[in-house]
C-alpha cells in the first residue's frame, strides 16, 4: 500500500516516513533481527531507509544491503559521507565503499553528514561527478543550519541539494523558526532525525494524554506530529517488529486542533532563533 509522499526539488516523490538505522550493524548477533525489521518496514511500504558510512563503521550499510537484496528497486536508500572524507577524491572513495557495503550499484540520496573543514564547493563537485557517473541519483546535506544552507545554495552547483536532514521533534522545535520556512519556500523537504528523541518521547505523559484519544501510543503521536506538516520526512529507527508496525500505523493518525494546542502547551514552539542542535 503506497504511503503519503513528499516531493524533492527534482520532482521525485519519496515517502514521508522512512526507517533509521543508527546503532544497527554493530553486533553480529542482532544482524538477522535488524534485517528482518527493515524488511517488515519495506513490506509495510516504508521504503526509504537512512544509513551512513559512520554507523557501525559500515555495518549498518551491510544490514541495509541484506534487507534490500532481491528487492532493490523497491527501496530508496539514503547514505552519508563523513565530513573528514568529504574532499573531492575522498567523497568518491567513500561512496565506492558504501556501494560495496550496500551491495548495490547506486545510492538514491547521498548526504554530507555534517559540515567539516573541506570547502563545500569541493564536496558538491564530487557529488555532481558521482551523479554523472550514475553512482548516486541525488545529493543533499545534514545538520546544516539556515546560514549554512544560504552558503551552500549560493554555490554555482548548490541548487542541486535535495534535502537537509536535521534533528527535529517535539523537544527540538528550533527549526520551525527559520530553517523549515526557508526550506519550504524552496520546495525542499527536510528529513527529521531522532523523531522519538531516541526513544525518550515514548514515555512522555503529555503525549500519552493525546495518544489516549487516538487509541495510539505516545511514540506514534510524536511521529504523527512530526509528519503533520508538508515538507517533513520522519526517519525513526526501530529494531523491534512491534515498533516497526506502530510507526507505519502512525501515518493514519490525524491530530486535531485540540491535540496540537495541547502539544504546543507541553512543548512550546520557538519564539526566536535557536541554533540548530545535533546528536
Ligand atoms: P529515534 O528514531 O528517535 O529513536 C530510536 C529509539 O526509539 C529506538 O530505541 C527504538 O527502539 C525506539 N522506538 C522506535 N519506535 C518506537 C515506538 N513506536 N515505540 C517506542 N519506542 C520506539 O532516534 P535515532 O535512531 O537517533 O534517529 C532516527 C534515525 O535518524 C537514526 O537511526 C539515523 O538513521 C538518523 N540520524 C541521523 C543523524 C544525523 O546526524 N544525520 C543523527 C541521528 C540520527 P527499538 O530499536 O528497540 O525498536
Amino acid at each position: 500500500m503506497p504511503i503519503r509522499t513528499a516531493t524533492l526539488p527534482c520532482g521525485e516523490a519519496v515517502p514521508v516516513l522512512g526507517q533509521g538505522t543508527w546503532r544497527m550493524g554493530e553486533n553480529r548477533a542482532r544482524f538477522a533481527d535488524e534485517v528482518a525489521a527493515l524488511r517488515l518496514g519495506l513490506d509495510l511500504g516504508v521504503t526509504l531507509i537512512d544509513t551512513a558510512e559512520m554507523y557501525g563503521d559500515g555495518g549498518s550499510e551491510r544490514v541495509v544491503g541484506e534487507a534490500v537484496a532481491g528487492r532493490r528497486d523497491g527501496a530508496f536508500i539514503v547514505s552519508k559521507v563523513l565530513p573528514y572524507n568529504a574532499s573531492r577524491a575522498g567523497t568518491i572513495a567513500a561512496c565506492e565503499r558504501s556501494l560495496k557495503n550496500l551491495g548495490t550499484d547506486r545510492i538514491d540520496l547521498y548526504l554530507l553528514h555534517w559540515i567539516g573543514s573541506v570547502p563545500l564547493a569541493e564536496t558538491v563537485d564530487a557529488f555532481e561527478a558521482l551523479k554523472k557517473a550514475g553512482k548516486i541519483r541525488h545529493w543533499g546535506v545534514s545538520n546544516f543550519d539556515t546560514d549554512d544552507m544560504e552558503e551552500l545554495t549560493a554555490l554555482p552547483q548548490g541548487g542541486g541539494c535535495q534535502t537537509d536532514q536535521v534533528l527535529y521533534n517535539l523537544t527540538r522545535r528550533g527549526p520551525e523558526f527559520d530553517l523549515l520556512p526557508w526550506c519550504g519556500r524552496r520546495g525542499m523537504p527536510i528529513m527529521a532525525y531522532s523523531p522519538v528523541e531516541q526513544g525518550m518521547l515514548a514515555d512522555n505523559a503529555a503525549l500519552a494524554a493525546v495518544a489516549g484519544r487516538h487509541d495510539a501510543s505516545a511514540a506514534q503521536v510524536a511521529l504523527a506530529w512530526t509528519m503533520r506538516q508538508d515538507g517533513v520526512i520522519a526517519i525513526p529507527k526501530a529494531s523491534r517488529p512491534d515498533h516497526v508496525r506502530q510507526n507505519a500505523a502512525a501515518l493514519d493518525i490525524a491530530l486535531t486542533a485540540e491535540d496540537l494546542s495541547q502539544l504546543d502547551r507541553a512543548f512550546a514552539p520557538p519564539r526566536a532563533k535557536v541554533p540548530l542542535e545535533m546528536l
